[in-house]
């Protein structure tokens, strides 16, 4: 079938998502968040013939949903995207939305507004066309995926498919694996006391030291490990360290942050028994040493088996839609994808081509959009059947 999607309306609705600001409020405290541009995207889905949902999650950020219905019991689909964007920093236009070489600019113009204008394009394609699936397909426009994904951590309460496609940016490749995060504190406790006084004080920095270093041989034995086919090898560091009050003092604190990023099967359980041991090690060396662990944040890294139903169905949607065979891919930062393979739903992510992902020029390939909203129909067409 012969389904064409509207290249006007496209350019036209990813200029539009890009010149609204959605800056994450928890990254900037001056952002807007997600209202304006769920605004625009429920009007839009209204204009389609659709009956879309604003659900407010607090004030200013809110996720957006609506449910084409199927004909029958046919496999359900959803397409989720999120609306947030990272901070502007010192990007010379953010919103411009400036078109130039088959590209188009802006902050989000990749990350993602690239994705959420193809996945309307695409439900513009199957109204226009009378298209009639057989399993129903679930548009989710979510908030905060750049920060602590509240959005899809709601909209999996909600709504349950067999399948999801996450449309962050791959290069039109197929996404099978991300690595997932844990961030975890240590606390070294010492006592306070003048520098002059050895016997008194317990160097709560120095304790530090010692645990700095037993993670450092942990961190080169992950080095090590065979790697992951898309994601290679996990890997640990200390991204935050605050120690002590005042020169010529013991340090009675030290605070210390650890982030390791993970690799798929890895259990935040483990983690933290592994750093506990440490901790116990080190308490066996030493009467003075004292020092705790404990959790700060945790993501499941996620894999999807390459031979799953919607991942083939996806194979054979790109082929058929710009015939050419996408490669599979691994993604080293963490997705919502993840939380969206916890809640039971099979997913897959596939976005456009584009550049500039956190950074002051951003832009993506207007070509490489249609393209996903062709693959998108296609992948509709195959799986809610
Ligand atoms: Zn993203």
């Amino acid at each position: 079938m012969d389904i064409q999607i509207s290249q006007s309306f496209l350019k036209d609705t990813l200029q539009k998502l890009v010149q609204i600001n959605s800056v994450n409020p928890d990254l900037d405290s001056h952002a807007p968040g997600e209202q304006e541009i769920g605004s625009l995207i429920a009007r839009i889905l209204e204009d389609l013939g659709l009956e879309p949902e604003v659900e407010t999650l607090k004030p200013g950020r809110v996720n957006v949903t609506a449910v084409v219905k199927g004909s029958s019991n046919g496999r359900s689909l959803m397409i989720n995207g999120h609306m947030d964007t990272v901070g502007v920093g010192n990007m010379k236009e953010p919103f411009s939305g400036a078109v130039s070489d088959g590209r188009l600019y802006g902050r989000g113009a990749m990350d993602m507004k690239g994705g959420l204008a193809a996945a309307l394009s695409m439900v513009k394609a199957l109204m226009d066309n009378h298209i009639q699936l057989a399993g129903d397909l679930v548009l989710a426009f979510v908030a905060d995926e750049e920060y602590a994904s509240t959005g899809t951590e709601r909209l999996v309460e909600r709504y349950q498919t067999d399948a999801a496609i996450v449309t962050e940016p791959t290069g039109l490749d197929i996404c099978t694996a991300h690595k997932g995060f844990g961030l975890f504190e240590f606390t070294t406790t010492g006592r306070a006391a003048h520098g002059s006084q050895p016997e008194e004080g317990i160097d709560a920095n120095k304790h530090m030291g010692w645990i700095m270093r037993e993670l450092d041989q942990m961190s080169r034995k992950l080095e090590a490990v065979s790697p992951h086919a898309l994601l290679g090898v996990p890997s640990l560091h200390f991204p935050v360290i605050k120690g002590g009050t005042e020169p010529f003092t013991y340090a009675e604190k030290c605070r210390m942050k650890v982030e390791r990023r993970t690799l798929p099967g890895e259990k935040k359980k483990e983690m933290l028994s592994e750093l506990t041991a440490v901790i116990r090690r080190l308490s066996e060396q030493s009467d003075t040493f004292q020092a705790e662990v404990k959790p700060i944040l945790w993501r499941n890294a996620y894999e999807i088996d390459q031979k799953n139903q919607i991942v083939t169905a996806l194979i054979d949607s790109v082929k058929e839609a710009t015939g050419r065979a996408p490669s599979y891919i691994g993604h080293p930062w963490w997705e919502d994808s993840g939380l969206l393979a916890e809640a039971g739903m099979d997913t897959v992510i596939i976005g456009p081509k584009g550049s500039g992902l956190h950074t002051k020029e951003e832009w993506v390939d207007i070509r490489s959009v249609k393209d996903l909203a062709q693959i998108l129909v296609q992948a509709a067409l195959n799986f809610c059947t």
